[in-house]
């Protein structure tokens, strides 16, 4: 049997849950699910001045929305915890220990602004800023001298010269970088906390994690993790850098392309299942035409064989056409509880409804099921039933209201509105009524009545808005024109 697959999602609790991590957790999740693997969920909060709880709970809260779930990690607990870096210290200090015993490390007493001096004496020479090296043979008096000088250290990989490190690299294939171009980095910093590229490799060899999926972004750390792992003895793990999440220019995407975290996406009334499918197919395939997949679906199909390596580009066009699948599929009851933060939102409800304005509100609200993408877009959809001043959108609607016939078309309208029980059947037989007595062409009859009530020559159904409207405000509407 061959080995079980171990991968994880390790996220930095800096801010808020990018959609981003989100595909890199996704990714995971499925290889993870379609293996029969394990998911491991650590939180690396190394950087103490940017990490908080508040950022730990909302990637959670964003991950169960989404509907992954984990094997190991934060919260759930597991045989290879803790899995959260700070209190992982210890573990790390006896592997630091041993770099330092051999040789592999050393204390570097360097200030920031000596480090930034030698930065910037590279740039000038044209050279590639890095560690030059300063401390990694001092003598024991040297080291006496910095630390009266009361010195914090830090520690340093030792880098070896003329080494060619290669990444085997399961979605871009082998990646070779030159030993040369990095300098002595930080493993340990002064406070004693260690640095991002050096606690992932301890972390990922002790909770044998054998896949490490993810973003591009870090296929430039991994030359330096693949010099810890060799420093250690480590076995290393496969590594899958998945490609960039561009915006649809092209340009890395950022804030300027729009809402960017899953939190922004959830408020916005995306549904996970829109989500994950969406995040599915940025960076990976499927064998066939298919763009509409479940999370089981997915799972089925998923395979890092088709996961593609150049950039993926954030098409929210696609994105909603995705959602706007699983929102049609919700039933009335769910649509509605699906609707009401954006109506809510909007001031279209106010949480204290009577049953008899619920169940207007949730035929209102039905109205725009075949229509939106997301849920905020809901309360524009429906606001001519809540607005009470209509005027013509343009124009030619406005025009509409100035031929000869009008206002008989109007007044013969509200004269047969008043005889009917108002439902769409009734509401369609109202129109040939009135054509009738007018003795007009259907449009002659209809335009003047949509724009009257709405403002608009297009939208939904009037045998659908009229009921909902209620003759009340029919009569009001038609009376402001027709006086
Ligand atoms: N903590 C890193 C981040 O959030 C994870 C890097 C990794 O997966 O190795 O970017």
């Amino acid at each position: 049997m061959s080995e079980e697959i171990r991968v994880r999602f390790a996220p930095s609790p800096t801010g808020p849950f990018h959609i981003g991590g989100a595909r890199s957790a996704l990714f995971n999740y499925l290889l993870a699910r379609k293996t029969g693997g394990k998911m491991i969920l650590r939180i690396e909060d190394t950087d103490l001045e940017r990490s908080s709880r508040e950022s730990e709970e909302n990637i959670k809260a964003a991950l169960k929305w989404l509907g992954m779930d984990w094997d190991e990690g934060v919260d759930v607990g597991g045989p290879n915890g803790p899995y959260r870096q700070t209190e992982r210290l210890d573990i790390y200090r006896k592997y630091t220990e041993q770099l330092l015993a051999e040789g592999k490390a050393y204390y570097c007493y360097c200030t920031d602004e000596e480090l930034e001096a030698e930065r910037q004496a590279l740039s000038a020479k044209g050279q590639m800023p890095r560690y030059m090296g300063h401390c990694h043979n001092l003598t024991p008096e040297q080291v006496a001298e910095y630390k009266a000088q009361g010195r914090k250290p830090t520690v340093r990989f030792r880098v070896p010269a003329d080494q060619q490190i290669v990444v085997h690299d399961l979605v871009r294939g082998d990646v070779v970088f030159d030993s040369n171009g990095i300098g002595d980095f930080v493993i340990v910093k002064s406070d004693g906390i260690p640095t991002y590229n050096y606690a992932v490799v301890i972390d990922d060899h002790l909770m044998k994690i054998n896949h490490v999926i993810r973003a591009e972004e870090h296929l430039s750390n991994t030359p330096r993790q693949c010099l810890v792992y060799d420093a250690l003895g480590f076995e290393k793990p496969t590594f899958g850098h998945i490609s960039l999440i561009l915006g649809k220019d092209h340009t890395k995407m950022s804030k300027r392309h729009g809402a960017t975290s899953v939190d922004q996406y959830r408020q916005l009334g995306y549904l996970p299942a829109g989500i994950n499918n969406f995040l599915a197919l940025l960076g990976w395939a499927p064998n066939s035409e298919q763009e509409i997949f479940s999370m089981e679906e997915l799972v089925k199909a998923f395979s890092m064989d088709h996961v593609a390596k150049n950039p993926a580009v954030f098409d929210i066009d696609k994105l909603n056409f995705i959602n706007q699948h699983y929102v049609r599929q919700l039933d009335g009851e769910a649509f509605f509880e699906f609707a009401k933060p954006h109506m809510l939102a909007a001031g279209f409800m106010d949480g204290s409804e009577t049953p008899e304005k619920l169940a207007w509100l949730k035929r209102v609200v039905w109205t725009s099921h075949e229509h939106v993408c997301y849920g905020a877009q809901i309360p524009d959809y429906v606001k001519m039933y809540f607005t009470e001043e209509v005027a013509p959108e343009d124009a030619e609607a406005a025009a509409l209201l100035q031929g000869e016939t009008v206002p008989k078309v109007l007044r013969t309208f509200v004269e047969e509105l008043d005889k009917i029980e108002l439902d769409g059947a009734n509401v369609k037989a109202l129109f040939k009524t009135v054509q009738k007595l007018t003795g007009l062409k259907g449009k002659d009859v209809f335009m003047p009545v949509r724009v009257a009530l709405t403002g608009n020559q297009h939208g939904p159904e009037m045998t659908e808005i009229i009921p909902l409207f209620g003759k009340e405000k029919c009569k009001a509407r038609i009376a402001k024109i027709i006086g």
